[in-house]
C-alpha cells in the first residue's frame, strides 16, 4: 500500500518551506522531500573567521512586506534590520569606480537630469533619457523585457551603463533577458498610470516602505530557514531530508512514492542552469575602515581585468556584522562561474582593484558554489508549482507566491478552484 498524506511539497527551500508551514498550521498532513540534507536552498550560511554569514540570499525586498509579515510571525520581527545607507557603485568597463544614481529603481534613473546621473552617464545620454518625460505612456508599455522598455525609453546608454550592471549584479542575467513583470511587476502599471519611466521609478520609489528597498535579519537571513524549520516540527511537517525525487516522474498526486496534493517547490536541473560561486574574504586592512566604495559594486560586463560580477563589503553595509567582525572586515564576491582557480587570490586581487587599495592575503575565505534554475522543466497539467523558477528569483518574490498558493490550496479544500493555472 503505498503511503498516504494530505500533502506533498517537494524541495526544501525557502518556497517550500513556507508553503509546508502554512499548510500544517491549517491542519493538513504534509510531508516535505528535500533531496539534500539541508534545509534552506538558496539561503544557507557558512561560517568566516569565527563569523556567521549567509553563503547565498543575504537581504530581502521590502516590497509587498512579505518577507517582514512572515519574519513576524516567526519571532524575528524585532530584528529587522536596514542596511546602511550608502549609494551603490559601478566599476565601469573604462575601469574606474562612479556611485550610482541615488534617486534610481534597478539603475532606471528617475531625475534623468539629475548631476550624479550625468556623471555617470554624461551629459548627451542623460538628455536622451531626459526624452522620456515628454514621449507618449505608451512607448514601451508592451515590451516584454526590461531591456526593450529601457532602450526604447531612456536609449542604450543608460540600458547598459546602470542598468545592466545592476541586472547582472541581482538577476544574474542581462536587462534583454529578463521578462518586465519579473524585474519588477508594478514597473509597467506605474508607467502607465504616471506617464513616463522616470516618474513611474519615482513613484515606485516612494511607495516603497519608507526607507530602504532591502532589509536583513541581524544575524543574517539563515535564521528565517532556522524559525521556519522550528515551525515545521512544531505544527507535526515529516520532513525527509536526502530524498531526491526524481521529477519527471512525479504527478499531481504521488512524488517519491508518497501520495497526496503533489506541489513542486523546486525546477529540475537544465543544460541552462547558470553557476554562480559566493567567495567571502575576511580581511585585516585599516584602509577599509572608510568604506572606499561604500556597501559595494556592480561590475560591468567588460571591465578589465576583474572576474567578478559584484562585491558586497559586508561589514560596512550591516551594522551588526561591523560589530561581530570587531575591526575584520568581510567581503563577499560573486562569479558567474564554479571553475575559479585560487578563488581566494582571485578574489583578493578583484577586491583589490574594485576598491582601489591593495589589499593583504586574507585570513579566511569562504567559497559556495550555486546552481541556479532558470525555468520550470515539468509542465504537467494540474501540477502545483511555487518557487523561483515560477515566481523570479527573490526571497520576496518566492514568499509571496508560497503564501498565495497556500491560501489557493486551502481555498480549494472548502469550495474554491484548485486549479494549477489560477
Ligand atoms: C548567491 C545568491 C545570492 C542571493 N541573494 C539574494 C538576496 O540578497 N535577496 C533575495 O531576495 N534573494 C537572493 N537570492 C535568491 C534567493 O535566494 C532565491 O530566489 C530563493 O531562495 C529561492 O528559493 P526556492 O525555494 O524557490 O528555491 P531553492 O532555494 O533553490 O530551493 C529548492 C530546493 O529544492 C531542492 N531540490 C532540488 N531538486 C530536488 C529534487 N529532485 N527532489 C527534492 N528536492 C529537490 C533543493 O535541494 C533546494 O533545497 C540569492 C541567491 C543566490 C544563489
Amino acid at each position: 500500500m503505498p503511503e498516504r498524506v494530505d500533502e506533498v511539497v517537494v524541495g526544501g527551500g525557502v518556497a517550500g518551506l513556507v508553503l509546508a508551514r502554512r499548510l500544517a498550521m491549517a491542519g493538513r498532513r504534509v510531508v516535505l522531500l528535500e533531496a539534500s540534507d539541508r534545509l534552506g536552498g538558496q539561503v544557507r550560511r557558512v561560517r568566516v573567521a569565527g563569523i556567521d554569514v549567509d553563503g547565498g540570499a543575504e537581504s530581502f525586498a521590502t516590497r509587498g512586506g512579505v518577507v517582514a509579515q512572515l519574519a513576524t510571525e516567526i519571532g524575528l520581527g524585532g530584528e529587522i534590520v536596514a542596511p546602511v545607507a550608502s549609494p551603490a557603485w559601478l566599476y565601469r568597463a573604462d575601469g574606474t569606480a562612479q556611485a550610482l544614481p541615488a534617486t534610481s529603481l534597478l539603475g532606471i534613473p528617475g531625475v534623468p537630469l539629475a548631476a550624479d546621473v550625468i556623471a555617470a552617464v554624461g551629459t548627451r545620454a542623460a538628455m536622451r533619457a531626459q526624452l522620456d518625460v515628454v514621449m507618449p505612456a505608451t512607448v514601451g508599455a508592451d515590451a516584454t523585457t526590461l531591456g526593450e522598455l529601457v532602450r526604447r525609453r531612456m536609449g542604450d546608454a543608460v540600458l547598459e551603463e546602470l542598468v545592466d550592471p545592476i541586472v547582472r549584479g541581482v538577476h544574474s542575467t542581462r536587462a534583454d533577458d529578463l521578462p518586465l513583470d519579473r524585474a519588477n511587476p508594478g514597473l509597467r502599471a506605474a508607467l502607465l498610470r504616471e506617464g513616463s519611466l522616470a516618474h513611474a521609478v519615482l513613484s515606485l520609489r516612494e511607495s516603497a516602505t519608507a526607507g530602504s528597498q532591502v532589509g536583513g535579519i541581524r544575524g543574517g537571513m539563515a535564521r528565517l530557514v532556522d524559525e521556519v524549520t522550528a515551525d515545521l516540527e512544531l505544527f507535526g511537517v515529516d520532513v525527509r531530508r536526502g530524498a531526491a525525487i526524481d521529477l519527471g516522474a512525479v504527478t499531481p498526486e504521488r512524488a517519491g512514492g508518497v501520495e497526496g496534493r503533489v506541489t513542486l517547490a523546486t525546477a529540475a536541473p537544465t543544460g541552462d542552469d547558470r553557476l554562480v560561486s559566493v567567495v567571502v574574504l575576511a580581511v585585516d586592512d585599516p584602509a577599509l575602515d572608510d568604506a572606499p566604495r561604500g556597501t559595494g559594486l556592480l561590475v560591468a560586463a567588460e571591465a578589465p581585468g576583474v572576474r567578478a560580477r559584484a562585491l558586497t563589503h559586508l561589514t560596512a553595509k550591516w551594522e551588526w556584522m561591523r560589530e561581530q567582525a570587531a575591526g575584520v572586515h568581510l567581503l563577499r564576491l560573486s562569479y558567474d562561474r564554479h571553475d575559479l582557480t585560487d578563488p581566494a587570490e582571485t578574489a583578493r586581487a578583484d577586491a583589490s582593484a574594485l576598491l582601489g587599495i591593495d589589499l593583504p592575503s586574507p585570513l579566511d575565505v569562504a567559497v559556495v558554489p550555486w546552481r541556479r534554475a532558470v525555468a520550470r522543466t515539468h509542465a504537467v497539467d494540474g501540477m502545483h508549482r511555487i518557487g523561483e523558477a515560477e515566481s523570479g528569483t527573490g526571497l520576496a518574490a518566492v514568499i509571496g507566491a508560497a503564501e498565495r498558493e497556500a491560501g489557493r490550496l486551502l481555498g480549494a479544500l472548502s469550495g474554491g478552484t484548485d486549479s494549477a493555472t489560477d
